[in-house]
């Protein structure tokens, strides 16, 4: 059922034709929608069902059926099928039916790598979706954007993204950013009242109306939903709808280019494997079953799809630890990170802010109390002050006046309070309920008539209420933004102000000041109430950083991560909030906004690498900063939340937005998403990435050299006029049981030891260096000669050399396997158990190997013969060789390093 309040279904859907005619008030009472306090929530959940959710059809999803069908499509394997059928018309049933039960099996585990791959992408999806704020009941409630009904009264504020169509009831300065629907970038200022018949031929003319996808660019309104889902403006316009599905990861890119070459060199390889094979008198259909075989095995066309299982489960287990990636190729890029330039407030600090000290022109004030429930003392400091201080009165209006936050009481005995809003704010109110001053009164006596809302630019806010017969006009903002606004009279106080925000700053508080105005009426411009302001007094707001963060911070450095402070706030509370993190030592610069803002590109980037600290910095700052690192080569994690961050996220390397603080526009913008707003999850994000990386060039490693052993030994026993080693089914089956599961398992190896103690990786560092090509050259040799030395001496031996020859080459690669698992420690370091999968899935294959040995059906199919005690102990022993020539391989390595490290520099 397509959700539309234009069905005629229910009993709210006259006259909401065309709503931008109507007056808001008519829009309302036609939706069956209380203007205040929104639906009730029954009625909220009846229209869930009546209408459905509020989700856009998706188009473009592969579907199950083609992932498989893919599976099979490749070029090799469709002439591989075409040989096994004319194989069988010749009248060799048996080898068809082998070779098609062994494609079946590989097509079905590619397929199922690949749909786990898509679930878990989906997973992440629905994750990261967008959240609503609407009212019903009288509650502001934060929903799911898919939850949305016809009806609901949103509210609309900086950055957020819309869920649906929405006729607008109240608009605030409203600006709204269409482009994704009507292509015009100049954001739209948004009206309440209708409009007449002959505007409605233009979506962008209709000013009372905000549509889904579009974004608010600046100001604060609340809207009637009146079409979820595909009944929206965006949900009819059904090309934008078209996903645009995620271009391969370089990574990827690099391994299909990969796949090409080897593909190339495989098919001349096999070429000569069949001609000579063809010339020593073997049968045509057997060699060209053989060849083809060995193209299928030889080719590593299933990397990349095996690449994408790799970073989409990396990316499940990320989300499990609150990193939630958006783009795929981030999971990638985290691990070569260089920097992290961070946000202070909130994702280094714990953003429970809570008022403890509070100034006016009378006097100093300690504040008790806990979290954000409004209860506690105001006690003055010092000697206890006489007369009643008129400002602190004041003071508390101010601050529950000039204020979006709300405070609700869960009711329970423990009395916990649940915070919407700005955290600053929420502890302005609670502060202001310790002084007993109620927001709802206030707001009954003075209605807000207008707003000057808060951005990180101005810093400050004001209000502006309407009272008998004047307009009071509450402003707040930091020290800097409110000082040069203040009354003639309060200007001799400007000293005093500065030394007590000087004092508190260092203490690491944050830092708010107060005042008020009153004016006859409301100025046509609302900015132009900010002067001649009477100052009220101070508030130091303590805002602790997180415990987490000192350790992850230290985790960054020793791991080559530079991490950096970019925040609003003032320079002294961040360094002092930086150096309790150990953000900044004694080296460390502190940079303010002002300061940066006079350097030029070079001197920026001259000086980018000494600085801890960028304070007081807007957000389009940091679009300066991303650009700096990236001129020294460095491959930048840039947070951030707010709309004007969006820029500075799509041009870090990794964008980083706050789940829980972060806009809509924020998280659209980002890479990957923080739900619990903490550094510290970059920094495991950061070793989750490095992990992974690990583990892809693990298993491209061992992928390449079973590749090559494979093509080694057919290749290099024509060359030197042997026989053929090996049939058609026997190759294939090599390449399943070895590049199926534990290719697999490798993937699923534990974070190394000194994944977060050696320095990041170059970004530009391609898969294959630090000896991949030759390790897969030279123990593919090793391999060959091994099996090829057995060929021979067992076929003098009058034993039966193929089967020994076809199991040596099986358990050489699983061998390989164990031994692969890290670049340098041993597999006794390791253990076997901290990957318990590749034991299992080794010791699985060997089992089913030996079965083909041994059981006279399986003999049958695979034509293999029983081997003797003597014989099978030979194999075994001569199929250690891999494992033990890898493993002096990385001693040697261990060893060079351990020389290098102790050579006196
Ligand atoms: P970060 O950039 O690390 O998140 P921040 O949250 O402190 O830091 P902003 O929110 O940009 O940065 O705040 C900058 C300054 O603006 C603060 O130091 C404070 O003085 C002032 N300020 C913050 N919130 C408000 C508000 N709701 N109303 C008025 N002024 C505010």
């Amino acid at each position: 059922m397509r959700p539309s309040i234009a069905r005629p279904a229910g009993p709210h859907r006259a006259g909401t034709e065309r709503p931008w005619t109507l007056a808001a008030g008519q829009v309302a009472a036609d939706l069956g929608t209380d203007p205040v306090a929104g639906l009730a929530p029954e009625e909220a959940a009846s229209r869930l069902t009546q209408f459905g959710e509020n989700v856009l059809v998706e188009q473009g999803r592969t579907p199950a059926w083609r992932l498989l069908a893919e599976q099979f499509a490749s070029t090799v394997v469709v002439v591989l099928l075409v040989a096994a059928v004319v194989a069988a018309a010749l009248g060799d049933l048996k080898d068809t039916v082998v070779i098609l039960a062994i494609l079946v099996l590989n097509g079905l585990l590619g397929f199922f790598q690949e749909n786990r791959a898509e679930q878990a992408m989906d997973a992440l999806k629905a994750m990261t979706a967008p959240m609503v704020r609407v009212r019903r009941g009288g509650r502001i409630r934060e929903l799911p954007a898919a939850e949305v009904v016809p009806g609901d009264l949103v509210l609309l504020g900086p950055g957020d993204l819309l869920a649906a169509d929405l006729r607008l009831t109240e608009s605030w300065a409203l600006r709204v950013d269409e482009a994704a629907l009507t292509g015009e970038s100049e954001p739209v200022t948004k009206q309440v009242d209708p409009l007449s018949e002959i505007d409605e031929s233009m979506l962008a003319d209709r000013r009372n109306m905000a549509f889904r996808g579009t974004v608010v660019t600046g100001g604060r309104g609340v809207g009637l939903v009146v079409a979820t889902g595909m009944m929206t403006e965006l949900g009819r316009l059904a090309e934008l709808l078209q996903r645009h599905p995620a271009g391969p990861t370089p990574l990827q890119r690099r391994l299909a280019a990969l796949g090409r070459a080897m593909a190339a060199g495989a098919l001349v390889i096999c070429a000569v494997v069949f001609a000579v094979g063809v010339a020593r008198g073997e049968p045509v259909e057997r060699m060209f079953l053989i060849a083809v075989s060995l193209a299928v095995a030889a080719i590593p066309e299933g990397l990349p799809a095996v690449v994408t299982v790799a970073l989409a489960l990396g990316a499940r287990r990320m989300a499990a630890r609150n990193a939630l990636v958006r783009k795929l190729p981030a999971v990638e890029t985290l691990g070569s990170t260089t920097v992290i330039c961070s946000d202070k407030t909130g994702t280094l600090t714990q953003n429970r802010m809570q008022v403890e000290r509070v100034w006016t022109p009378a006097g100093t004030y300690r504040v008790s109390g806990d979290g954000y429930a409004p209860v506690g003392a105001v006690v003055p400091e010092g000697a206890a002050m006489s007369a009643r201080d008129t400002l602190l009165e004041r003071l508390a209006r101010v601050a529950a006046a000039c204020n979006d936050a709300t405070l609700q009481s869960a009711g329970d005995p423990g009395d916990s309070w649940t915070v919407t809003g700005d955290p600053t704010e929420a502890a302005l109110l609670a502060l202001a309920g310790k002084l007993g001053v109620e927001r709802e009164a206030l707001d009954r006596d003075w209605p807000r008539v207008a707003e000057v809302a808060f951005d990180a630019t101005r810093r400050r806010m004001a209000t502006l209420h309407q009272g008998p017969g004047q307009v009071w006009v509450a402003v707040k903002g930091a020290v800097e933004a409110l000082v040069p606004l203040l009354a003639p009279a309060d200007t001799a106080l400007a000293g005093q102000v500065r030394a007590v925000a000087n004092r508190w700053a260092s203490d690491g508080y944050r830092i708010l000041a107060l005042a008020e105005r009153d004016l006859p009426a409301v100025p046509s411009r609302a900015e132009a109430a900010e002067s001649g302001l009477r100052l009220l007094g101070l508030v130091a707001i303590a805002d602790p950083p997180r415990a987490e963060t000192a350790a992850a911070v230290a985790a960054c450095r020793e791991a080559g991560v530079i991490p950096v402070m970019i925040t609003g706030d003032d320079a002294r509370t961040a360094t002092a909030i930086a150096r309790r993190v150990g953000i900044l030592d004694e080296a460390g610069e502190v940079l303010t906004g002002a300061e940066l803002g006079r350097l030029d590109e070079e001197t920026l980037a001259e000086r980018v690498t000494g600085v801890g600290v960028y304070a007081r910095t807007s957000p389009e700052q940091k679009l300066r900063l991303v650009g700096a690192w990236k001129d020294r080569g460095a491959v930048v994690a840039m947070t951030g939340d707010g709309v004007n961050d969006a820029p500075a996220l799509r041009q870090a390397d990794i964008g980083v937005a706050m789940g829980v603080t972060g806009t809509d526009v924020a998280k659209e913008a980002a890479d990957m998403v923080l739900a619990d707003d903490n550094f510290a999850t970059i920094v495991s994000a950061i070793r989750e990435g490095r992990r992974i990386y690990d583990n892809i060039r693990r298993f491209v490693r061992y992928l390449l050299t079973t590749n090559s052993g494979e093509i080694w030994v057919m290749f290099l026993a024509s060359a030197l006029a042997l026989p053929v080693p090996l049939l058609a089914v026997q190759i294939l089956w090599i390449n399943l049981v070895t590049d199926g599961l534990p290719a697999i398992a490798l993937g699923l190896e534990p974070v190394e030891r000194d994944a977060m103690r050696r320095p990041p990786r170059s970004p530009t560092e391609s898969i294959f260096a630090r000896g991949l090509w030759q390790h897969a050259l030279w123990v593919g040799l090793t391999m060959a000669a091994v099996c090829l030395a057995l060929l021979v001496g067992a076929r003098a031996a009058g034993w039966p050399w193929q089967t020994m020859v076809f199991t040596t080459l099986a358990l050489l690669q699983l061998g390989h396997a164990l031994a692969v698992r890290s670049e340098r420690e041993s597999f006794f370091t390791l253990g076997a158990r901290s990957n318990p999968f590749l034991l299992a899935a080794v010791l699985g294959a060997v089992a089913v190997q030996l079965a083909i040995l041994y059981l006279p059906a399986l003999q049958r199919l695979f034509d293999t013969h029983s081997l003797s005690p003597f014989q099978l102990a030979l194999v075994l022993v001569t199929s250690t060789a891999a494992f033990v020539a890898v493993e002096l391989e990385k001693w040697i390595i261990r060893r060079r390093s351990r020389r290098s490290r102790g050579s006196p520099a």
